[in-house]
Parts: structure tokens; sequence; C-alpha cells
């Protein structure tokens, strides 16, 4: 479905003219109304007519659970089908991110995630996706804070959706409407090679990758798209990816205890990322109902210099949102049967 041209059609057949949907498309991207009613622009009988012929338009808030630092939302879209965003203050950084979900669901089974437990339900078109931008930004609506970021990282693997996927990241990016710059706009894949060159020639985006070990076998066993598409060939692609660009891939790294963070693992991550070319993300792990638990706080600053003596560029994702069950998919499980 094509929304905005779905819109447009139906106001040249209600006579309307070609002003009226400049004012509608300001008011879905810029004022980022969350209702038809609240086009205050126009008249009754059009607001009217728009909530008759797309009712469930706009994906509803069932759930909005505040944290110390975040807001997670519950977004029930028009079918009924639930999934979460996650809007992430950071004081320092003087940011306010979006994590937004791509799917319902996942295919890719990684052992380690919430989402994974509900299998694949279906791929969010382009509205669903960028609506999670927009539902953040009327939260922010009178304080003095805007959007500053968005990260694909949420429930779903975005490559696996990409049609949709750059179509709602061109949405946001669009210049006559929310106009977030695409270097403030990062998609994270689990590893869909082909994708990252389609991604990196048609697009401006930053690239992140979920690496979470740096051992082909130990990869597969956390996730199991890597049997697909190996260690050696996502990192050949990312290196491309890079040198395509001009800008650094991010590579994820969630921290296990137990499971990816000794010596030997933090010595081939080094090995792996020595040209440069990559900034290292740890992420601590949120707890859900998998096996894994993270490491302490002390360790994790040891592991952070560990990579960082040998002039690695590293940085730790602060843990936010972990007392509002922030790993992604924690939510929207809880409300959709598993298949
Ligand atoms: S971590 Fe991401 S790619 Fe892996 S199963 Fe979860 S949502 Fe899918």
């Amino acid at each position: 479905m094509n929304y905005f041209s779905d819109l447009k059609e139906h106001l040249i057949k209600d006579g309307q003219h070609s002003y009226r949907y400049d004012q509608l498309y300001r008011a879905l991207t810029i004022e980022n109304v969350q209702s038809f009613d609240k086009i205050s622009n126009f008249p009754k009988e059009l607001r009217g007519g728009l909530k008759k012929c797309f009712p469930n338009f706009f994906p509803a808030v069932t759930d909005k659970v505040t944290g110390s630092d975040c807001v997670k939302f519950l977004i029930e879209l028009k079918d009924g089908l639930k999934v979460e965003s996650v809007l992430i203050h950071d004081d320092k950084r003087g940011s306010n991110t979006v994590c937004c979900s791509s799917q319902v669901g996942c295919k890719l089974n990684c052992s380690f995630c919430a989402t994974a437990e509900m299998g694949f339900i279906r791929d969010l078109d382009q509205w669903e996706i960028a609506s999670q931008v927009f539902i953040a930004a009327d939260h922010l609506r009178g304080s003095n804070e805007k959007i500053t970021n968005a990260v694909i990282m949420g429930m779903g693997e975005p490559f696996l959706n990409y049609d949709n996927l750059i179509k709602a990241l061109d949405l946001l990016n669009d210049e006559d409407g929310f106009s977030l710059g695409a270097r403030r706009i990062a998609v994270s894949t689990a590893g869909i090679t082909p994708m990252i060159k389609r991604f990196s020639k048609a697009s401006q985006f930053n690239l992140a990758i979920s690496l979470h070990s740096p051992f082909q076998k130990e990869r597969e066993q956390l996730m199991p798209i890597a049997k697909k598409y190996p260690l050696w060939q996502l990192m050949k692609a990312a290196e491309q990816y890079v040198l395509d660009t001009s800008r650094k891939v991010m590579l994820e790294y969630l921290l296990l205890d137990g499971i990816n963070t000794s010596p030997r693992h933090l010595d081939r991550l080094k090995e792996l990322t020595k040209n440069k070319l990559f900034t290292i993300n740890l992420v601590k792990y949120h707890p859900t109902a998998s096996m894994y638990t993270s490491p302490g706080d002390k360790e994790i600053s040891l592991i952070m210099d560990y990579l960082r003596n040998s002039g690695g560029d590293v940085t730790l994702r602060r843990s936010k949102g972990v007392d509002i069950d922030a790993a992604c998919g924690q939510l929207a499980i809880k409300e959709t049967p598993s298949k």
C-alpha cells in the first residue's frame, strides 16, 4: 500500500485543491499529528472523510512504559499486531534517539533475542516504520526536545524488508517533511551480506552490523544466519562498504558473560578490527528469559580498556531501560501469540 498516493487520490476524488495534499503531508510528516482530527486547518467534513476512508491509518500506542532515560511504546498496527519502539534520551549528548522495529517478529532466531521467540509474522510497511519516529516526536511535543536520531535496531531484520525500509528512511529524511539527516539514521543488520552492497550504493544512511562473536562456529551458535553468510564474507562486505562510502561501520558486540568476553575473544576482535575501519560498540545485555547474563560493570570497564589499548575505536552503549524491559521484543512478545 502506498499511503501517500492513496491519500492524494482521495483528496483529488473529493474535489480538493492540490494545496490540501501539501497541508496533509506537512501535518503527517512535520507536525506529526496522530489523528486526522488534529489537522486544525482542515474543515470538519474533510477530516471526517479521511477518517472514514482510512480507518486505523495511525498506528496506535496501546502501552507506554517510562524508565529513567527512555520510553518504550507498544504500538498496535492496523491488523491488531503489535511492535515496539524505544525513545532513548541522552542528556550528555543532548540526543533523542528512536529505536524502531522493521518487522513483526523475526525469522533469524538469534539465541539471545526476545523477538526471536515470536517467530516471523510479517514485514512492516513504509508508514509503519516511519510512524514509530513520528509517534516519538509527538511524545516530545510541548517539551524543548526533538528527535535527533533514528536507529533501525528493534524487532526484525531490516535488510529482509529492504524496500519498505528504504522508503521509510527516505520519508524521514525528506527535506520537505521530517528532514532527519541521513547521517543521523543508522540501520543494523545481523549480517545479510548481499544487501550491504546494495545499501552502500543506494543510501547515505549509516550501517551497523551485529557481530557478537569473532569466531565463525561460535557466531553460528548465537546467530544461525551466520551459517548462510559466514564471518569472512561479512567482514569483507563491511570493509568494502567503508571503502565505497568513506563511512565507518559500527560493529555491535553484545557482552554475554562467559560466552564472548574472554581474552581469546577480545584478541580476535582486535585482530578483525585492526584496520580501523570500524567502531566497536559494546552493548550491555538486557536480561531476558534466555540463558545469558551480562558481565558486571567492573568487567565491562576492563573489556573496554583492553580493546582500547591497541588504539581501537570502542564505545559502550549505556544500559538504558533495564527497568522497562527495553531489549527488543520483550514487551510485544507478552502480547503476541508465538508462531
Ligand atoms: S537479534 Fe535481531 S536479527 Fe536476531 S532474531 Fe532478534 S530481531 Fe532478529
